[in-house]
């Protein structure tokens, strides 16, 4: 039985259906795929409502390999706008040429220097975490101080600790001195020099993330899905696990099965009752475990104000802004092939504070304040914005408080992941904040249960 069937529950019954183990995925609402969702408007133009690119180390990226659909795939990194000034990308790619666009001779060797230390923690954190082995006194260290405090120890010239500060929130949807140090160098790792590059590869599915959740769907049956069911209690029994559901918010059923994975993100997981009780421990797990926030605008903009997103002909897009107007995408192009003439679609994510202030206005004062602040990067811009549409989630992605002593690395989020008997807990937030850690806790949940084949019979 999967609770919830998003990426985590998707890919945990596609692995067990390739591993010959039945599975049944019960959703709540009448549509799969959770916060993967591709929207389309009339003209055929598509959007991405919720998540966006996958990142090279993403397992994610593999499985879309493996089910054959098409990717695009672009640089880790983009043009930034650091204490008011722009900075366009340049180098495709290459770290040398992208560093000397945004940095002078000093801050790019303080830049290297502290690029090399992070890696270094990082690969230390790899080889024992990633491996299942306890984190070493130094990495555990790392714990108990902030992502902001661990950089501003290196008295980094200015411009260097913001390149890392502006790069990272938009990754968190949360500010970088609410995390630990361990969990900003997880982050920052994307963007890295390493010996396999400069920074990560990043992917998006040609023509809307909803194929990949379509493409894992088909191969399971349609019997195997069950939607507009939403799992109110699990109760677990000598032999197997009872789950109460709720058919169309009407009728009550009943269903059995020998396992049970809830991939609802952990903001969910309370409104669910669990018999036998779940642990203390992994009770404090989900209640100190937070939800940072993201509001997506799409701007449609008439096709001749592309020229002011523009450096000699190339647009300087995407984006990475510390203002009102987030990050910004233009994903005109995403969704196969441009056309002359054609309206242009930028997307904007706002993280953190910024989609924390504008959560409880009137989406014509979001759309208002999102078009200012893209204004004010693009003088101009506003007038060609045709529409827009606008997406809002309070509770976007997860982070581990530091205030509340927390890393996604400490020994509630482990006792979160392991097993309770017959019940398992997946999902993005029982990992990272992204699809990656959707996919890793898929892959890991649904190796163990092959591996527990025997009490399945
Ligand atoms: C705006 C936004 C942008 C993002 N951008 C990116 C990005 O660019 N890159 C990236 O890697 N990640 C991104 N993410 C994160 C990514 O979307 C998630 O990591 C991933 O989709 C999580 O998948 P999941 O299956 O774990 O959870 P979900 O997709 O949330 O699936 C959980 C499912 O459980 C269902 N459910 C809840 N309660 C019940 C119940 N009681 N009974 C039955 N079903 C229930 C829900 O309806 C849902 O379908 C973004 C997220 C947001 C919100």
């Amino acid at each position: 039985m999967i609770v919830g069937a998003g990426l985590t529950g998707l890919t945990i019954a596609y692995e067990l259906k390739k591993a010959g183990i039945d599975a049944l995925l019960i959703e709540a609402s009448p549509r799969v795929g959770g916060r993967i969702q591709t929207v389309s408007f009339a003209d055929g133009v598509t959007a991405e409502a919720h998540m966006e690119e996958y990142f090279a180390r993403n397992p994610a990226v593999k499985l879309l390999k493996e089910l054959d659909l098409p990717v695009l795939d672009d640089v880790a990194h983009s043009t930034v706008r650091l204490e008011g000034k722009l900075y366009p990308y340049q180098g495709e790619g290459a770290r040398d040429e992208y560093l000397a666009g945004i940095f002078n001779a000093e801050e790019r060797a303080a830049f290297l220097k502290w690029n090399e230390k992070a890696w270094k923690l990082y690969s230390q954190l790899h080889a024992t975490h990633y491996e299942g082995k306890p984190l070493p006194p130094e990495l555990a260290e790392l714990m108990r101080i902030s992502f902001a405090e661990f950089i501003n120890r290196d008295k980094l010239p200015r411009k260097v600790s913001e390149w890392i500060r502006v790069t990272v929130e938009p990754e968190m949807a949360i500010e970088w001195d609410k995390i630990s140090a361990l969990d900003g160098i997880d982050e920052v790792r994307l963007f890295l020099d390493t010996p396999e590059g400069f920074g990560e590869k990043n992917y998006h599915v040609k023509g809307g993330n909803t194929r990949f959740t379509e493409a894992l769907t088909a191969r399971l049956s349609p019997d195997q899905i069950m939607t507009e069911g939403r799992v109110t209690a699990i109760e677990q029994t000598a032999t197997g696990v009872k789950l109460r559901v709720l058919q169309k918010e009407r009728q009550y059923i009943e269903v059995t099965g020998r396992m049970v994975v809830v991939t609802v993100p952990v903001n969910h997981i309370g409104r669910i009752q669990f018999s036998p009780a779940l642990s203390a421990e992994k009770w404090k797990a989900i209640n100190t475990t937070k939800m940072g926030s993201y509001i997506k605008v799409h701007f449609r903009v008439a096709p001749e104000a592309a020229a002011l997103w523009q450096e000699k002909g190339e647009s300087i897009l995407t984006m990475l802004s510390d203002t009102q107007a987030g990050s910004i995408y233009d994903v005109t192009d995403l969704q196969g092939g441009s056309e002359k003439g054609r309206d242009a679609l930028l997307t904007l994510l706002l993280h953190a504070r910024f989609a924390r202030d504008l959560m409880n206005q009137p989406l014509d004062e979001v759309r208002e304040k999102s078009a200012e602040a893209l204004d004010n990067l693009f003088p101009g811009v506003r007038k060609h914005i045709k529409s827009s549409e606008i997406f809002v989630y309070p509770q976007a992605v997860a982070y581990w408080p530091l205030e509340l002593g927390r890393s996604r690395f400490d020994a509630l989020a482990n006792e979160l992941r392991s097993p309770q008997g017959r019940l398992y807990f997946g999902g993005d937030t029982t990992v990272d904040s992204h699809s990656e850690g959707a996919v890793v806790s898929g892959l890991n949940i649904s190796k163990h249960i092959i591996s527990r084949r025997a009490e399945l019979q």
